[in-house]
């Protein structure tokens, strides 16, 4: 399958072109045909799967068969919400890359910064705009942003809104947007609270799950290190000579610790820089930027401030910490084995945390594969991490359900239409 086998506006599709990519990823190939065709979406996948094209295409398609006569401001008709602003500054780079040959204006809206800015993309006329909820419901209180246009609204990270407390922001924004319009929802989980959020916005929506519901990556190796506590940050540094490591996300559980972790590998010669929401927003831009460029080979994040980071060609993540929460661990490993590429997942875990790696295992039920470690000069340990390769460990996950799709075409619930201006 290709992407010339979807009815792409040509514009899009050399959008798609440009970007490099022919071959849809699983996700992709099961949500086009529903998105294209205006049917509401429920998308269980995780990140690096490939999802933020599959729901950025049918909003640039849609917009750009269907334009609004006249002239004047254009109203926001695409609306995607995600949980954190670098997630959200992400989709609307994807927006604006996939739509490069379109005329289409994106704006993006997350708080943190000064409101100037967006005011003035948003007044100018955005026809896609990406949000997160609270500096949304600022713009909509004062009256800033008229969301009575909106023909697609897509809930982007689902589970992790719920996690940050958002679902009562989400609501009162899906309550701003029309009734009639097309729904898509994406999460790496559905716990009941998603559930019952999907059943009460989406209307008839078809499921696309792709791969295990709670399987991380299938193209990530993951190994779990037991190491004490103390032997940590030594173990880090030795990792990162023994393995071959182009770029690493270490994930701490505290800003405290990041910032320690961070100095520590700067002192021993490693290039790195940490990310937590401490920083300000054009910090953490810098520093993402300077990840992404190669100018730092590691980058020591907290997990909120990593939500959402896509940076290309994440070789490793080392979970200094082991995560508490199970659904962390699968957010923090899809860092790496992005789309096409492997990667390597490893987890310190000291004699406090077995329990976490324990819960993981239960979680996303499968064994990780543990070594003991002490004294990091033991031959033992170079061998047992020189024999690590980044060779794709299970292959690609495969589309489990698509969900059988009307064989008629439902037209999209806001499409001209009555009430519509
Ligand atoms: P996402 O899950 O949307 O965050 O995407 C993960 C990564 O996959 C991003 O770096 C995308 O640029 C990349 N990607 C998206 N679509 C494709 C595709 N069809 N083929 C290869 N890579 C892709």
């Amino acid at each position: 399958m290709t992407f010339d086998d979807f009815d792409l506006a040509p514009s899009v599709r050399r959008g798609v072109a440009d970007a490099g990519y022919s071959t849809p990823t699983p996700v992709q190939a099961a949500t086009l045909p529903l998105g294209l065709d205006g049917i509401d979406v429920v998308g269980v996948a995780q990140t690096g799967t490939g999802k933020t094209a599959a729901f950025v295409l049918p909003i640039l398609d849609y917009l750009v068969k269907e334009p609004l006569p006249g002239t004047g401001p254009r109203p926001v008709r695409a609306l995607v919400v995600t949980p954190t602003r670098e997630l959200a500054i992400q989709v609307a780079e994807a927006a604006r890359s996939y739509g490069r040959h379109t005329p289409l204006r994106v704006a993006t809206v997350y708080g943190g910064v000064g409101k100037g800015t967006q005011r003035t993309a948003l007044r100018n006329g955005s026809d896609i705009v990406v949000a997160t909820p609270g500096r949304l419901l600022d713009f909509l209180s004062e009256s800033e942003i008229d969301l009575s246009w909106v023909d697609i609204l897509v809930l982007d990270e689902a589970d992790r809104m719920f996690d940050m407390g958002f679902v009562k922001d989400v609501r009162r924004i899906v309550a701003a947007v029309p009734e009639k319009r097309q729904t898509m929802l994406f999460s790496a989980t559905m716990p009941p609270p998603i559930q019952d959020l999907a059943r009460s916005i989406l209307y008839k929506p078809e499921t696309v799950e792709v791969g295990e519901r709670r399987d991380p990556a299938a193209t990530v190796a993951q190994r779990a290190i037991h190491v004490a506590e103390a032997e940590k940050q030594d173990l880090l540094h030795h990792l990162i000579q023994a393995e071959d490591v182009d770029r690493m996300i270490v994930f701490s559980r505290t800003k405290y610790r990041a910032d320690r972790i961070r100095k520590k590998l700067d002192r021993a010669g490693f290039s790195a820089i940490a990310i937590h929401s401490n920083r300000s927003q054009g910090q953490r831009q810098r520093a993402l930027k300077g990840f992404e460029s190669g100018e730092f080979q590691i980058l020591v994040a907290t997990d909120i401030a990593a939500r959402g980071i896509d940076v290309p060609g994440v070789s490793h993540v080392v979970n200094f910490d082991a995560p508490t929460i199970p659904e962390d661990y699968i957010h923090r490993i899809g860092r790496t084995g992005r789309a096409d590429a492997t990667g390597d997942a490893i987890t310190f875990v000291s004699a406090e945390e077995t329990d976490h790696l324990r819960g993981i295992e239960k979680h996303t039920g499968r064994a990780i594969e543990t070594m003991e470690v002490d004294g990091f000069d033991k031959p033992a340990l170079a061998e047992a991490l020189g024999t690590s390769t980044r060779s794709n460990p299970s292959g690609h996950r495969s589309r489990q359900k698509s969900g059988g799709r009307p064989k008629t075409s439902q037209p999209r619930r806001g499409k001209g239409g009555s009430g519509r201006r």
